[in-house]
């Protein structure tokens, strides 16, 4: 516990609060009562602008977890000072629960809509570095989304109004820069597009709308298949396919990612075994383990029970963890790659350079592989800035005795350079998209035939 910042940090006491319409460690309205009075003045209108500001402190947890709930109950009571002080236009305010917060206020004079919400993406960012130096956070974040209305609006309801701003609220938390986002209908399109996606989900696992399609793996040195990656797609009973991207971030909120991520790995087991029953040539595959696996840990009981059911041998499954899956939670990730790493499988780390560089975290971990993001491959001809990214990284991963994979590779140039500088492994539209199974299966045969007669 830091002394220090016992020191900076005043802890308020409110007086024990009598009335039942506050909320007694704020002294805000309680959110019925704030839902009431933004009503009447909703009521009341005229010509004016309301603007009903929902707000989130990202890392909010942090500060309750490390230095108790005292420093929390400060920084919100501090938070509430700043937000109620010197505001003349403000309507009421109210903690809605934990850490959101809403405000409902005017807004005057010939201000848009646009330059409220810069001045409120200002607010929250001058108050960060504040509250980051005070409370001794560094990632402490204010998230806000904003809802106006005024009286040609489609709703006019309060609660409308603040669950408006409130999915404003989850955009901006979402996006790395901006922290304030202002609401517009088309994000009602994107929730009615999740909604519906995430509905139709449980139906298309049991009618096997989800299917396998495997991307090759190349060795560089020798451009011969050495592997493949699993990546699912979905097909609809129309036959119109929806890629990966477009549903994966949607169950991974709902968490049905874990039902989708296994039905893959069943499929995979079953290929493989079916392959080795027919004394067909097999190749390693590798999985791609959704963040939401972190949370459970059931994945490690059901790949035990995939291993026993199927008993294919442990060297042909491996797991592909994203970069930022280490990073959020890096004790939980490493019990993860522990247990994978006890089944015999490989574990690697998925779209390494994507994100935050974890560079530092490479020699930490016991990681078998890194796969290079396809963001260093994004030109056709390569920049010499990625070249000396791509060969640092390349060269680090040898000494650390990683392998390394690059992803994306899709010109002969790209494949060329990769193999100058020593990258082990490639995988892109160079040499093959991702196919379905049976499609695989003739690029497997195929290779071993030739193999066959290479030898002979
Ligand atoms: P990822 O794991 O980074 O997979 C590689 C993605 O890059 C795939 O997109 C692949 O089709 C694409 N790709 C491969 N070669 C090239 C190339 O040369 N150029 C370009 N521009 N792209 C290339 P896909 O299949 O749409 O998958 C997108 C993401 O969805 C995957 O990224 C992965 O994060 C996720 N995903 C896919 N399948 C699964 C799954 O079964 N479970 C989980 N949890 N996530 C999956
Ligand atoms: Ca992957
Ligand atoms: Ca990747």
């Amino acid at each position: 516990m830091s002394e220090s910042l016992f020191d900076k940090v005043k802890i308020n006491h409110f007086s024990p609060n009598d009335s039942a319409m506050q909320d007694s460690l704020t002294g805000l309205d309680r959110y019925e009562i704030f839902l009431k009075k933004l009503q009447k003045a909703i009521d009341n209108i005229g010509d004016r602008r309301i603007s009903i500001t929902y707000t989130d402190i990202k890392h909010f947890k942090y500060i309750n977890d490390t230095y108790g709930y005292q420093v929390g109950d400060a920084l919100l009571q501090d938070f509430v000072k700043e937000m109620t002080e010197n505001n003349e236009y403000v309507i009421c305010c109210s903690r809605v629960y934990s850490d959101n917060f809403v405000a409902a206020g005017y807004l005057v004079g010939e201000v848009s809509n646009e330059q409220f919400r810069d001045f409120i993406q200002e607010l929250n960012q001058e108050r960060e570095v504040r509250f980051r130096e005070k409370y001794l956070n560094s990632r402490l974040q204010f998230c806000s989304g904003i809802s106006i209305i005024d009286k040609n609006s489609r709703s006019l309801d309060a609660e409308t109004a603040v669950s408006n701003a409130n999915l404003a609220r989850k955009v901006a938390k979402e996006l790395e820069e901006d922290c304030c986002v202002l609401f517009d209908h088309s994000m009602m399109e994107g929730i009615k597009r999740e909604v519906e996606i995430t509905s139709q989900v449980p139906k298309a696992i049991a009618n096997h709308e989800f299917k396998v399609y495997y991307q090759p793996k190349i060795e560089t040195s020798t451009l011969k298949l050495v592997g493949a990656e699993a990546l699912v797609r979905w097909q609809k009973p129309d036959g119109s396919f929806v890629y990966p991207d477009q549903f994966i971030p949607f169950i991974e909120r709902s968490g049905q990612v874990v039902d989708v991520d296994y039905y893959v790995y069943r499929e995979v087991f079953r290929f493989l075994a079916e392959r080795i029953a027919a004394g067909k040539k097999v190749v390693p595959v590798s999985l791609n383990v959704s963040r939401v696996h972190l949370t459970k840990m059931s994945i490690l009981e059901y790949v035990k029970s995939l291993f026993e059911e199927y008993k294919i041998p442990s060297e042909l499954i491996e797991f592909e963890l994203t970069e930022s899956i280490y990073l959020d939670n890096t004790a939980q990730a490493l019990k993860l790659v522990d247990g994978l790493h006890k089944f015999g499988t490989k574990v690697s780390m998925d779209d390494f350079g994507s994100g935050y560089s974890s560079l530092n975290l490479l020699s930490r971990l016991p990681i078998d592989i890194i796969k290079l993001d396809k963001v260093f491959l994004k030109d056709d001809t390569l920049q010499e800035s990625d070249k000396i990214v791509i060969s640092c990284m390349v060269d680090m991963a040898k000494r650390l005795r990683i392998v390394s994979l690059c992803e994306g590779v899709e010109t002969p140039e790209q494949s060329n350079y990769l193999k100058e500088i020593g990258c082990q492994l490639q995988q892109g539209y160079y040499f093959s998209r991702p196919v379905p199974q049976e499609q695989f299966e003739q690029i497997i045969d195929n290779e071993y035939n030739d193999r066959d007669s290479e030898n002979k």
